[in-house]
């Protein structure tokens, strides 16, 4: 079974073949048609065997199907899919595979609250994590009560050179 074969949905296969992938793995293509079909799934499946693609793909279809009517605009300020996995590492790497990549804005609220209670390793890891867009792809605002050496630091780090300065 090809993707194509998968009714997924177009933009979503223009995905899959950038990603390099060309057949479905097993378990994909036995979970596929189900998730898609709306039924309830328990899938055995082990790390490495592209279980993450094998439900996040149906989701996004699922999701990209319904469309962003206006009315359905304000359901969407809501998060619709709830992902919970056993560890940071899982939930980092199912995180990649979606994506990142279509983020325009970032913005850090409170940044030196955040930093204040401990977030700052945090922040860095999520600034330099594989599927980020760089600060030149993005548009990166930074907010903080105060603009100690530290928020210096991290503003320099995570903003464009040419970045305004408000006070
Ligand atoms: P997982 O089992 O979800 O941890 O996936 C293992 C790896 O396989 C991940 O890096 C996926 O990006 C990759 N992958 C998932 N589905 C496919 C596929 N159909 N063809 C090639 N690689 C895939």
């Amino acid at each position: 079974l090809t993707f194509e074969e998968a009714n997924l949905c177009q933009t979503l296969n223009n995905n899959i073949a950038k990603a390099g992938y060309t057949k479905l793995t097993p378990v994909q293509k036995y979970s596929i048609p189900i998730i898609l079909a709306g039924r309830d799934l328990m899938a055995c499946a082990q790390t490495g065997s592209g279980k993450t693609a094998a439900f996040l793909l149906p989701i996004l279809a699922h999701m990209m199907h319904d469309g962003i009517t206006a009315s359905r605009f304000k359901e969407l300020q809501e998060p619709e899919c709830l992902i919970v996995a056993p560890t940071r590492e899982l939930v980092n790497q199912i995180y990649l595979e979606i994506g990142l990549k279509q983020i325009k804005y970032l913005v850090l609220d409170e940044a030196d609250r955040m930093l204040d209670m401990g977030f700052g390793p945090e922040m860095k890891k999520l600034i330099s994590c594989p599927g980020m867009p760089s600060k030149e792809q993005r548009q990166t605002l930074m907010f903080s009560a105060t603009f100690p050496e530290e928020i210096q630091r991290l503003a320099a780090e995570f903003l464009k050179s040419n970045y305004l300065f408000v006070a």
